[in-house]
């Protein structure tokens, strides 16, 4: 006993019940929290980026310190 009753036996898992979970709440959310934008190239930047990485943008794009490309900003 025992043989050939594996054959029988198929996988049937449908896990595709948590394949759409909220993505589209989380773009709004990113818009929101952009709020740095740079008067120059009008690229806009959240709200969390570091000084370092607007310092970087106004001199690798444009040549120019981070007060001219964001004169809003507050280190
Ligand atoms: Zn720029």
């Amino acid at each position: 006993m025992g043989n050939g009753a594996k054959a029988a036996q198929k996988r049937e898992r449908n896990t595709d019940k948590n394949a759409s979970k909220g993505s589209k709440s989380q773009m709004k959310t990113n818009e929101a929290a952009k709020s740095i934008v740079c008067t120059i190239c009008k690229q806009a930047f959240f709200v969390t980026t570091r000084q370092p990485a607007l310092e970087q943008h106004s001199q690798d794009r444009h040549s120019k310190v981070l007060a001219e490309c964001f004169p809003d900003f507050k280190a």
